[in-house]
């Protein structure tokens, strides 16, 4: 069976503002038809740059970018066919929404007929239908994102463009926002690409995430993928909590290692890393998969002191200093007739290798 051809390639693509610092190193990325792809990183890690080239604000330093195999070396943004938008959602408020989101059309010479029905249908999906004659200034910030996200649909894109569009909303709404924006993905069948340095969000939204840091982008894996199988410290660390403790590799077999602590403890370990004997490496453990004062066969025992304990109502954190490591999180079910660990006291915790992952530093 043949791999269908992406909607959009990222080929050995370099951005440098300053004729220095690369501050995209080299993008290759595919992007598949239909797919909701999210690049996901904290600030300043060229993820911002990566949608304006792709949109056509920007020009690549080196390489290329092609959608539906065209090279977009010598298309204009407004000749892209993309829909964007933006954090700060830019509605010309001397305009009514009905006006707002028919400019694209407009710009386009479409009919006035023919821009009425679509700038309906796009009020209609955002769920605006009948505040068509509002000026922004009369609308909510949930109202006015609405408005920006009609605009970018009502000339009907294949790909649609956002960057971080929900930063400036409230937390519910914001939530809220994320579950209708994934449906109108799904209901028009649309590809998105979406810029976001909040995990959750991207964990939520998307069919697969490339996870940036320092331009380059870490990992390319759906939500699962990079909880569960990691490639790398930073990975483990942005998505999801994690714990670490630094080691040396001492042998790897079959998917499994064993590391040795600074303490001399050896642990043993499923294998994410490169396989030398004698590198330092990561070990990568979830609060949820350690076990305070084990009952039974472990893999690994270690001691702990702790530090606090924090009530959720379902389960209890308790930190803890692990080998110098005093951020050490535990996520602790309740049990029946089980003792509460207590600032100060000394217990142990346990974990199976297959829940510690040994992993490199990032690329
Ligand atoms: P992100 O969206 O991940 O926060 P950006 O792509 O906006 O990252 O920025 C990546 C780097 O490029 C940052 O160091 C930022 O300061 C720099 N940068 C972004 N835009 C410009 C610009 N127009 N001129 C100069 N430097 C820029
Ligand atoms: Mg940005």
């Amino acid at each position: 069976m043949s791999v269908p051809e992406p909607l959009v390639s990222f080929r050995r693509v370099q951005k440098t503002y300053d004729g220095e610092l690369l501050v995209v190193k080299d993008l290759n990325l595919d992007i598949r038809r239909g797919e909701f792809l999210t690049m996901l990183g904290p600030s300043g890690s060229g993820k911002t740059t990566s949608l304006m080239m792709l949109a056509g604000f920007e020009v690549p330093t080196h390489g290329e970018i092609t959608l539906a195999g065209q090279s977009l070396r010598d298309t204009p943004p407004h000749k892209r066919d993309i829909g964007v938008v933006f954090q700060n959602y830019a509605l010309f408020p001397h305009m009514t929404v009905e006006e707002n989101v028919a400019f694209p059309l407009a710009v386009r010479r479409i009919g006035k007929a023919e821009q009425k029905t679509r700038v309906a249908r796009a009020l209609d999906v955002v769920k605006l239908g009948a505040l068509g004659s509002r000026r922004p200034g009369q609308l909510s910030g949930g109202q006015q994102q609405r408005v920006a996200l009609a605009r970018a649909l009502v000339f009907e894109p294949k790909l649609v463009l956002m960057d971080e569009p929900l930063g400036a909303l409230d937390k519910q709404l914001r939530e809220h926002m994320q579950i209708e924006i994934k449906h109108i993905h799904d209901n028009l069948g649309l590809t998105v690409v979406y810029v976001t340095h909040d995990q959750g969000e991207a964990l939520t939204m998307s069919d697969r995430i490339a996870v940036f840091h320092e331009g380059v982008v870490q990992q390319l894996d759906t939500p699962q993928g990079l909880y569960e199988q990691p490639q790398n410290s930073f990975v483990a660390n942005f998505i999801g909590e994690n714990n670490m403790l630094g080691g040396t590799l001492e042998g790897v077999d079959a998917g499994s290692c064993r590391v040795r602590l600074d303490d001399g403890t050896l642990i043993e370990a499923r294998s994410g890393c490169a396989n030398d004997a004698g590198r330092r490496v990561s070990l990568s453990l979830r609060p949820e998969k350690i076990d305070i004062e084990p009952q039974g066969e472990i893999a690994n025992r270690l001691r702990a002191t702790v530090k606090e304990t924090i009530y959720h109502g379902d389960h209890m954190r308790v930190r803890l200093d692990v080998l110098g490591n005093d951020d050490f999180t535990v996520k602790m079910r309740y049990r029946a007739n089980r003792v509460v660990p207590k600032p100060g006291d000394t217990l142990s915790i346990g974990f199976a290798a297959r829940d510690c992952l040994a992993l490199d530093a990032p690329h």
